[in-house]
Protein backbone atom coordinates (compact mmCIF):
# COMPACT_ATOMS: atom_id res chain seq x y z
CA UNK A 1 0.00 0.00 0.00
CA UNK A 2 1.75 3.59 -1.07
CA UNK A 3 1.76 5.54 2.20
CA UNK A 4 4.10 8.51 2.00
CA UNK A 5 5.49 9.72 5.13
CA UNK A 6 3.05 11.71 7.80
CA UNK A 7 0.19 10.58 6.07
CA UNK A 8 -2.81 10.50 7.98
CA UNK A 9 -4.68 7.56 7.59
CA UNK A 10 -7.80 6.59 9.73
CA UNK A 11 -10.86 4.10 9.67
CA UNK A 12 -14.18 3.23 10.69
CA UNK A 13 -14.62 -0.40 11.53
CA UNK A 14 -18.25 -1.69 12.20
CA UNK A 15 -19.56 -4.51 13.51
CA UNK A 16 -22.22 -6.06 11.11
CA UNK A 17 -24.56 -6.80 13.75
CA UNK A 18 -27.44 -4.65 13.41
CA UNK A 19 -28.11 -1.51 11.39
CA UNK A 20 -25.92 1.90 11.74
CA UNK A 21 -27.29 3.61 15.03
CA UNK A 22 -26.90 6.67 16.39
CA UNK A 23 -23.83 5.47 18.42
CA UNK A 24 -22.21 3.79 15.27
CA UNK A 25 -22.81 7.32 13.52
CA UNK A 26 -20.82 9.36 16.09
CA UNK A 27 -18.17 6.92 15.61
CA UNK A 28 -17.90 7.20 11.54
CA UNK A 29 -18.33 11.05 11.93
CA UNK A 30 -15.70 11.71 14.39
CA UNK A 31 -13.34 9.64 12.37
CA UNK A 32 -14.33 10.96 9.36
CA UNK A 33 -13.73 14.41 10.30
CA UNK A 34 -10.09 14.17 11.87
CA UNK A 35 -9.00 12.26 8.91
CA UNK A 36 -10.45 15.02 6.62
CA UNK A 37 -9.25 18.03 8.66
CA UNK A 38 -5.62 16.37 8.44
CA UNK A 39 -6.39 15.87 5.14
CA UNK A 40 -5.77 11.83 5.47
CA UNK A 41 -7.71 9.25 4.03
CA UNK A 42 -10.54 7.49 5.87
CA UNK A 43 -10.92 3.76 5.15
CA UNK A 44 -13.53 1.34 5.79
CA UNK A 45 -13.20 -2.02 7.46
CA UNK A 46 -16.04 -4.32 7.93
CA UNK A 47 -15.50 -6.45 10.93
CA UNK A 48 -17.26 -9.79 10.63
CA UNK A 49 -14.93 -11.79 11.97
CA UNK A 50 -17.10 -12.96 14.88
CA UNK A 51 -19.63 -14.35 12.17
CA UNK A 52 -22.43 -16.06 14.82
CA UNK A 53 -23.11 -12.31 15.38
CA UNK A 54 -23.64 -10.86 12.01
CA UNK A 55 -27.11 -10.12 10.90
CA UNK A 56 -27.77 -10.78 7.38
CA UNK A 57 -27.92 -7.67 5.30
CA UNK A 58 -26.62 -5.59 7.80
CA UNK A 59 -22.99 -5.01 6.26
CA UNK A 60 -24.54 -3.68 2.72
CA UNK A 61 -26.79 -1.41 4.90
CA UNK A 62 -23.90 0.14 7.03
CA UNK A 63 -22.18 0.78 3.38
CA UNK A 64 -25.28 2.19 1.68
CA UNK A 65 -26.35 4.46 4.51
CA UNK A 66 -22.58 5.70 4.62
CA UNK A 67 -22.98 6.31 0.61
CA UNK A 68 -26.27 7.98 0.99
CA UNK A 69 -24.83 10.35 4.30
CA UNK A 70 -22.14 11.39 1.76
CA UNK A 71 -19.01 9.93 3.07
CA UNK A 72 -16.36 9.25 0.95
CA UNK A 73 -13.89 6.25 1.79
CA UNK A 74 -10.40 5.41 0.57
CA UNK A 75 -8.97 2.31 -1.51
CA UNK A 76 -11.32 -1.05 -1.26
CA UNK A 77 -13.12 -1.94 1.86
CA UNK A 78 -11.57 -4.69 3.92
CA UNK A 79 -13.63 -7.69 4.87
CA UNK A 80 -12.47 -9.79 8.31
CA UNK A 81 -14.56 -12.89 7.37
CA UNK A 82 -11.55 -13.15 4.20
CA UNK A 83 -8.74 -12.55 5.79
CA UNK A 84 -8.50 -15.38 8.13
CA UNK A 85 -5.20 -16.92 6.24
CA UNK A 86 -3.59 -13.43 7.04
CA UNK A 87 -4.10 -13.90 10.93
CA UNK A 88 -3.39 -17.52 10.79
CA UNK A 89 -0.13 -16.28 9.34
CA UNK A 90 0.19 -13.70 12.39
CA UNK A 91 -1.15 -16.81 14.79
CA UNK A 92 2.10 -18.13 13.74
CA UNK A 93 4.43 -15.52 14.63
CA UNK A 94 2.95 -15.95 17.95
CA UNK A 95 3.37 -19.35 18.18
CA UNK A 96 6.95 -19.21 17.32
CA UNK A 97 7.27 -16.31 19.93
CA UNK A 98 6.50 -18.74 22.47
CA UNK A 99 3.44 -16.96 23.13
CA UNK A 100 0.38 -19.15 22.28
CA UNK A 101 -0.80 -22.02 24.57
CA UNK A 102 -3.95 -24.16 23.97
CA UNK A 103 -6.74 -23.56 26.66
CA UNK A 104 -9.70 -25.52 27.79
CA UNK A 105 -11.41 -24.39 30.29
CA UNK A 106 -14.62 -23.19 29.93
CA UNK A 107 -16.43 -20.36 30.84
CA UNK A 108 -18.14 -21.59 34.04
CA UNK A 109 -15.28 -23.01 34.94
CA UNK A 110 -13.47 -19.98 34.95
CA UNK A 111 -16.55 -18.67 37.30
CA UNK A 112 -16.13 -21.36 39.38
CA UNK A 113 -12.14 -20.72 40.44
CA UNK A 114 -12.42 -17.15 40.40
CA UNK A 115 -14.15 -14.04 41.52
CA UNK A 116 -13.12 -12.15 39.00
CA UNK A 117 -13.80 -14.30 35.83
CA UNK A 118 -12.86 -11.78 33.72
CA UNK A 119 -8.85 -12.15 35.18
CA UNK A 120 -7.54 -15.38 33.39
CA UNK A 121 -5.72 -16.84 35.91
CA UNK A 122 -3.66 -18.76 34.02
CA UNK A 123 -4.71 -22.37 34.78
CA UNK A 124 -3.50 -23.65 31.17
CA UNK A 125 -0.10 -21.46 30.60
CA UNK A 126 1.86 -25.38 31.81
CA UNK A 127 -0.67 -28.17 30.48
CA UNK A 128 0.90 -28.15 26.64
CA UNK A 129 -2.19 -29.10 25.31
CA UNK A 130 -2.29 -29.37 21.37
CA UNK A 131 -2.21 -25.86 19.87
CA UNK A 132 -5.56 -27.61 17.57
CA UNK A 133 -9.33 -27.95 18.23
CA UNK A 134 -11.22 -28.06 20.27
CA UNK A 135 -9.16 -25.76 22.56
CA UNK A 136 -9.14 -21.79 22.29
CA UNK A 137 -5.76 -20.00 21.74
CA UNK A 138 -4.39 -18.23 24.11
CA UNK A 139 -1.82 -15.28 24.48
CA UNK A 140 0.38 -14.96 27.31
CA UNK A 141 0.81 -11.52 29.01
CA UNK A 142 3.93 -10.31 30.43
CA UNK A 143 3.62 -8.52 33.90
CA UNK A 144 4.99 -4.89 32.45
CA UNK A 145 3.06 -2.21 32.41
CA UNK A 146 2.07 -0.66 29.88
CA UNK A 147 0.96 3.28 29.50
CA UNK A 148 -1.58 4.19 27.25
CA UNK A 149 -2.12 7.40 25.95
CA UNK A 150 -5.25 8.75 24.48
CA UNK A 151 -5.68 11.78 21.99
CA UNK A 152 -9.62 12.09 24.05
CA UNK A 153 -9.17 10.39 27.07
CA UNK A 154 -7.25 10.62 30.10
CA UNK A 155 -4.30 8.02 30.42
CA UNK A 156 -3.79 5.11 32.29
CA UNK A 157 -1.29 2.40 32.79
CA UNK A 158 -2.16 -1.28 32.83
CA UNK A 159 -1.01 -4.53 33.68
CA UNK A 160 -2.22 -6.88 31.56
CA UNK A 161 -1.40 -9.78 33.90
CA UNK A 162 -3.72 -8.36 36.60
CA UNK A 163 -6.18 -6.58 34.30
CA UNK A 164 -7.47 -9.12 32.33
CA UNK A 165 -4.55 -12.30 32.01
CA UNK A 166 -3.56 -14.20 29.23
CA UNK A 167 -6.26 -13.68 26.14
CA UNK A 168 -7.85 -15.43 23.78
CA UNK A 169 -6.25 -14.90 20.16
CA UNK A 170 -8.48 -17.71 18.74
CA UNK A 171 -12.14 -19.07 20.02
CA UNK A 172 -12.89 -22.56 20.84
CA UNK A 173 -15.24 -22.31 17.67
CA UNK A 174 -12.26 -21.80 15.40
CA UNK A 175 -13.35 -18.06 14.67
CA UNK A 176 -10.31 -15.74 15.41
CA UNK A 177 -10.37 -13.29 17.94
CA UNK A 178 -11.53 -9.91 17.33
CA UNK A 179 -8.37 -8.63 19.39
CA UNK A 180 -5.92 -10.32 16.74
CA UNK A 181 -8.19 -9.61 13.78
CA UNK A 182 -8.26 -5.62 14.56
CA UNK A 183 -4.31 -5.18 14.97
CA UNK A 184 -3.29 -7.21 11.96
CA UNK A 185 -5.86 -5.03 9.86
CA UNK A 186 -4.97 -1.73 11.01
CA UNK A 187 -1.32 -3.06 10.06
CA UNK A 188 -2.26 -4.20 6.55
CA UNK A 189 -4.33 -1.16 6.10
CA UNK A 190 -1.62 1.05 7.38
CA UNK A 191 -3.87 3.03 9.67
CA UNK A 192 -2.18 5.74 12.13
CA UNK A 193 -4.71 6.96 13.87
CA UNK A 194 -7.88 5.36 15.64
CA UNK A 195 -10.54 7.55 16.83
CA UNK A 196 -13.53 4.62 17.92
CA UNK A 197 -15.77 4.34 20.73
CA UNK A 198 -14.95 4.61 24.58
CA UNK A 199 -16.35 1.15 25.26
CA UNK A 200 -13.27 -0.38 23.23
CA UNK A 201 -10.80 1.60 25.38
CA UNK A 202 -10.13 -1.64 27.93
CA UNK A 203 -9.06 -3.56 24.49
CA UNK A 204 -6.43 -1.21 24.04
CA UNK A 205 -4.09 -2.55 26.18
CA UNK A 206 -4.24 -5.76 24.60
CA UNK A 207 -4.40 -4.34 21.09
CA UNK A 208 -1.10 -2.44 22.18
CA UNK A 209 0.42 -5.50 23.46
CA UNK A 210 -0.24 -7.49 20.43
CA UNK A 211 1.41 -4.50 18.06
CA UNK A 212 4.89 -5.10 20.40
CA UNK A 213 5.18 -8.60 20.04
CA UNK A 214 4.12 -8.55 16.20
CA UNK A 215 6.25 -5.61 15.36
CA UNK A 216 4.20 -3.64 14.34
CA UNK A 217 3.97 0.17 14.41
CA UNK A 218 1.81 1.65 17.15
CA UNK A 219 -1.52 4.10 15.79
CA UNK A 220 -2.14 6.77 17.80
CA UNK A 221 -5.35 5.89 19.52
CA UNK A 222 -8.56 8.58 20.68
CA UNK A 223 -11.93 7.13 22.14
CA UNK A 224 -15.15 9.05 22.07
CA UNK A 225 -17.96 9.08 24.85
CA UNK A 226 -20.43 6.75 24.16
CA UNK A 227 -23.74 7.81 23.52
CA UNK A 228 -26.12 6.64 26.49
CA UNK A 229 -30.16 7.08 26.77
CA UNK A 230 -30.98 9.20 29.22
CA UNK A 231 -32.28 5.61 31.13
CA UNK A 232 -28.17 4.30 30.83
CA UNK A 233 -29.03 2.16 27.70
CA UNK A 234 -26.24 2.60 25.27
CA UNK A 235 -28.34 4.38 22.35
CA UNK A 236 -27.55 1.15 19.81
CA UNK A 237 -29.82 -0.66 22.50
CA UNK A 238 -32.73 1.69 22.91
CA UNK A 239 -35.41 2.73 20.34
CA UNK A 240 -33.13 5.53 19.10
CA UNK A 241 -31.19 3.31 17.02
CA UNK A 242 -34.06 3.56 14.30
CA UNK A 243 -33.56 7.29 14.33
CA UNK A 244 -31.43 7.09 11.44
CA UNK A 245 -34.69 5.75 9.72
CA UNK A 246 -37.02 7.90 11.24
CA UNK A 247 -35.79 11.19 11.12
CA UNK A 248 -33.95 13.39 8.14
CA UNK A 249 -30.64 12.64 7.85
CA UNK A 250 -29.38 15.79 7.91
CA UNK A 251 -30.94 16.28 11.50
CA UNK A 252 -29.26 13.13 13.07
CA UNK A 253 -25.82 13.86 11.56
CA UNK A 254 -26.21 17.52 13.43
CA UNK A 255 -27.36 15.92 16.40
CA UNK A 256 -23.97 13.84 16.31
CA UNK A 257 -21.94 17.12 16.13
CA UNK A 258 -23.97 18.55 19.16
CA UNK A 259 -23.19 15.16 21.16
CA UNK A 260 -19.39 16.01 19.88
CA UNK A 261 -19.56 19.51 21.34
CA UNK A 262 -18.35 21.10 18.09
CA UNK A 263 -21.24 23.36 18.46
CA UNK A 264 -23.20 23.22 15.10
CA UNK A 265 -25.89 25.87 13.78
CA UNK A 266 -29.49 24.38 13.81
CA UNK A 267 -29.39 25.21 10.18
CA UNK A 268 -26.87 22.43 9.74
CA UNK A 269 -30.12 20.01 9.60
CA UNK A 270 -31.47 21.93 6.27
CA UNK A 271 -28.27 22.37 4.48
CA UNK A 272 -27.03 20.71 1.10
CA UNK A 273 -25.01 17.26 1.90
CA UNK A 274 -21.43 19.24 0.54
CA UNK A 275 -22.53 22.31 2.89
CA UNK A 276 -23.27 20.39 5.88
CA UNK A 277 -19.52 18.46 5.23
CA UNK A 278 -18.04 21.46 4.85
CA UNK A 279 -18.67 23.34 7.67
CA UNK A 280 -17.99 20.05 9.84
CA UNK A 281 -14.77 19.55 8.00
CA UNK A 282 -13.63 23.73 8.68
CA UNK A 283 -15.01 23.71 12.28
CA UNK A 284 -13.81 20.53 13.41
CA UNK A 285 -11.95 20.28 16.86
CA UNK A 286 -10.77 17.29 18.22
CA UNK A 287 -9.76 18.94 21.91
CA UNK A 288 -13.87 20.44 22.28
CA UNK A 289 -14.92 16.33 22.16
CA UNK A 290 -16.36 15.89 26.09
CA UNK A 291 -13.30 13.96 28.10
CA UNK A 292 -16.23 11.26 28.97
CA UNK A 293 -16.08 7.23 28.53
CA UNK A 294 -20.06 8.09 28.49
CA UNK A 295 -22.54 10.73 28.37
CA UNK A 296 -26.21 10.64 28.05
CA UNK A 297 -27.91 12.27 25.53
CA UNK A 298 -31.35 12.56 23.49
CA UNK A 299 -31.71 13.31 20.13
CA UNK A 300 -33.24 16.64 19.84
CA UNK A 301 -35.03 16.99 16.78
CA UNK A 302 -38.04 19.25 15.83
CA UNK A 303 -40.93 16.55 14.51
CA UNK A 304 -41.08 18.54 10.96
CA UNK A 305 -37.77 16.42 10.82
CA UNK A 306 -39.48 13.36 10.72
CA UNK A 307 -39.57 11.12 7.64
N1 LIG B 1 -16.09 -3.42 15.19
C1 LIG B 1 -16.11 -2.62 16.37
C2 LIG B 1 -17.52 -2.09 16.61
O1 LIG B 1 -18.33 -2.04 15.70
C3 LIG B 1 -15.15 -1.45 16.28
C4 LIG B 1 -13.75 -1.88 16.42
C5 LIG B 1 -12.71 -0.78 16.36
O2 LIG B 1 -13.03 0.33 15.95
O3 LIG B 1 -11.56 -1.08 16.67
O4 LIG B 1 -17.81 -1.70 17.72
Amino acid sequence: MNLTNNEYRGRFAPSPSGQLHFGSLVAAISSYLQAKSQQGQWLLRIEDVDQTREVAGSASHILSTLDKLGFEWDGSIIYQSQQTARYAEYLQTLIDKDLIYACDCSRSKLKQNSSAAAIYPGNCRLKKHPLTSPHALRCRVSTESLFIKDQIQPAFSVNLQDDCGDFIIKRRDQFFAYQLAVVVDDHEQCITDIIRGADLLSSTPQQIYLQKQLGFSQPSYGHIPVAMHQTGLKLSKSHQDLALGHYNPLAVMQQALVFLNQSPPAELAHVSLSEFWQWAINNWHLSDIPRLAEKAFTLDIPFTDTL
